[in-house]
């Protein structure tokens, strides 16, 4: 590691861990905190959580789990090209869907709802709370133990009081500060592997065509390419080799103009990235333009579409009645989550069933439903 900028995360100057724990032998900080990410029990279960399609609607689409493994395969290329801290980056990109409910979007808002007296729910915030507080594996601490700046990526955004609840890893919200360089990556490969991965989805589906996508300016640039170079290539062949054009178009610009805005800041360390006022990790403008546009139009006909919305609905319902069930009787829960609402006032019984209802698959969370209401 020892070609790292001197603005990366490093072991050196880190906040560490908030129980200290002897150093490990043969690997790194980051990449323990990034093989106890691996080996958590949350982790495993994104294989069976929505991303945009219900696990069981088809086996090709991707799942939250293979999500984060493209998350994580475009920030650990970001990383590596601009000498930043690889590990640390691939732990944050695996962790940071680890809180995300069942069904996606419609699970989180859903529970969100349910929890507006108690706090809201958050899927982000939920992620540290698994990896601070859920995972019970370990003998000496709760959760996971791990550094400071991999807890510090996982929290992309927070409201002001709750980053007042949350100590040393609330304080940037309210200090106004930035994240180091490899959690501003994380974050924007989220978009970029979202962006990009239900556009093929989204294709494979029949909910897009190639004549819309056509009008957007980052997937036309690529299918011109694809098309001229190789006229006449099956649909399949085609909609790959567009897609990772603009894969490679969007990080060759991220890469790009963030080391451009490195060489124009000049950081000397991490604390200077976190003090610079803005993120370091950006697009260009005219890249920045098109991958905000793709993301309108995905918005607008993928994720808004009609059969996406009955799905949508049915998780709504499901979400919300389990929460109601648990909620009124905590003796439905496991004994674990049960033990843990039986002292505690309206608003820590609520956050036992959040937490419970959160960490369930689609296909736990439809077959519990199933089992309490029929
Ligand atoms: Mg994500």
């Amino acid at each position: 590691m020892s070609d790292l900028a001197p603005y990366a995360a490093s072991e050196a100057q880190s906040r560490g861990r908030r129980i200290a724990e002897p150093t490990p032998k043969y690997r790194g900080e980051y990449q323990r905190d990034r093989d106890r990410i691996i080996h958590s029990t949350a982790f495993r279960r994104l294989i069976y959580k929505t991303q945009v399609f219900v696990n069981h609607e088809g086996d090709l689409y991707r799942t939250r789990l293979t999500h984060s493994l493209e998350v994580s395969q475009v920030g650990r290329s970001v990383a590596t090209a601009l000498a930043l801290n690889e590990p640390l980056t691939e732990a944050i990109c695996l962790a940071h869907d680890l809180g995300h409910t069942p069904f996606g979007h419609a699970g989180q808002d859903e529970l969100n709802d349910c929890m507006r007296e108690f706090g809201g729910f958050e899927h982000n915030l939920q992620s540290l709370r698994v990896v601070d507080e859920l995972e019970a594996k370990y003998a000496d601490f709760p959760g996971l133990n791990l550094m400071f700046e991999t807890r510090e990526g996982i929290l992309k955004h927070c409201s002001k009081a709750n980053a007042r609840q949350l100590g040393d890893v609330g304080r940037r919200f309210l200090d106004r500060e930035q994240p180091g360089l490899e959690a501003q990556i994380a974050n924007i490969a989220d978009a970029i592997a979202y962006n990009n991965h239900d556009v093929d989805d989204g294709l494979r589906a029949g909910l897009l065509t190639l004549e819309q996508l056509q009008a957007q300016p980052l997937f036309a640039a690529g299918y011109d390419d694809v098309q001229r170079l190789h006229p006449g290539l099956d649909d399949r062949r085609l909609i790959y080799e567009t897609i990772r054009r603009m894969i490679g178009r969007v990080v060759t610009d991220l890469i790009e103009n963030t080391r451009a805005n490195i060489e124009t800041l000049e950081p000397g360390s991490i604390d200077d990235v976190r003090k610079a006022g803005k993120t370091l990790v950006a697009f260009s403008d005219e890249i920045y333009e098109q991958h905000v546009s793709l993301k309108r139009f995905l918005q607008q006909h993928l994720y808004s579409h009609e059969k996406k919305l009955e799905m949508t609905r049915r998780a709504q319902s499901i979400v919300r009645e389990l929460f109601d069930l648990y909620s009124a009787d905590v003796s439905l829960l496991p004994e674990e989550f049960a033990g843990r609402a039986k002292d505690k006032d309206e608003a820590g019984r609520a956050r036992v069933v959040a937490d419970y209802v959160a960490g369930m698959t689609d296909r736990y969370a439809i077959a519990e439903h199933e089992r309490l209401l029929c």
